[in-house]
């Protein structure tokens, strides 16, 4: 078996025990696997070990192997900030935008998603950690943001994701996912059909998993340490 494909059972475990530890389903947790900065070879290891969903966040690593895969059943992610020039390539080869943080993005988005996809399947991400660096719209900014985004025609709001400071405790870790999880469910309460909560990476998927992850995006675990990014 390759590195690639042990590794991914074991992440696969990872989500089990972490799904069972909260009495949760392990099937309600999607793995994506985030192969940034890992060459195409790496992404047909995994995807012959069974893996699916692949997460990119360098637009034109990602559209290279969406186009060396096109015609294999892989799922492409854009999980990467993303600035308004380099919308539509994103639009052309990517089934879903995690990081979707101002209105304008996504009505570039919307207007150049090709008439023959289905809509881009896209996640509002909020900034829970509260630092001026990060990327993401406030908590107050999200649900009118949601609302707008959720309006564009070729978009389908699906729901948030975070990428919270790094915490080397559980209980640290689990405090920004709780505030995602609380903004879905009022954003739910509201109206808004939402069913993902896109958190948790290598280091915190348990405390993403037991805060109500319901796509964990992992890449070190999977490929090893990256080099850069
Ligand atoms: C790189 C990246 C990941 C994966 O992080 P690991 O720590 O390698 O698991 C997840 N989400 C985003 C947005 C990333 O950029």
């Amino acid at each position: 078996m390759s590195a690639i494909a042990s590794n991914l059972q074991a992440v696969r475990r990872r989500i089990e025990t972490a799904a069972q530890a909260c009495g949760r389903a392990p099937d309600d947790i999607a793995l994506l696997a985030v192969s940034k900065t890992w060459p195409l070879d790496s992404v047909l290891q995994a995807a012959a070990a069974g893996q699916r969903a692949f997460g990119e966040n360098y637009v034109q690593e990602g559209c290279d192997k969406a186009m060396a895969t096109a015609g294999q059943g892989l799922e492409w992610h854009f999980i990467g900030p993303l600035q308004s020039n380099k919308t539509r390539p994103v639009a052309e080869h990517f089934a879903w935008v995690h990081g979707i943080d101002r209105l304008k993005i996504a009505e570039r988005l919307s207007t150049q998603r090709p008439e023959h996809l289905p809509p881009l399947q896209v996640c509002v991400q909020v900034n829970v950690s509260g630092e001026a660096s990060k990327s993401g719209c406030t908590l107050a900014e999200a649900p009118a943001l949601c609302r707008a985004v959720a309006a564009l025609p070729h978009l389908q709001l699906r729901g948030l994701m975070a990428i919270p400071e790094p915490a080397d405790n559980e209980a640290a870790q689990r405090a920004p996912f709780r505030a995602l999880r609380e903004l879905y469910e009022q954003l739910r309460t509201s109206g808004l059909p939402l069913d993902t909560l896109s958190m948790g990476m290598s280091h915190d998927l348990e405390a993403a998993v037991a805060e109500g992850a319901t796509i964990v995006r992992i890449g070190t675990a999977i490929f090893g340490e990256r080099n850069y990014a």
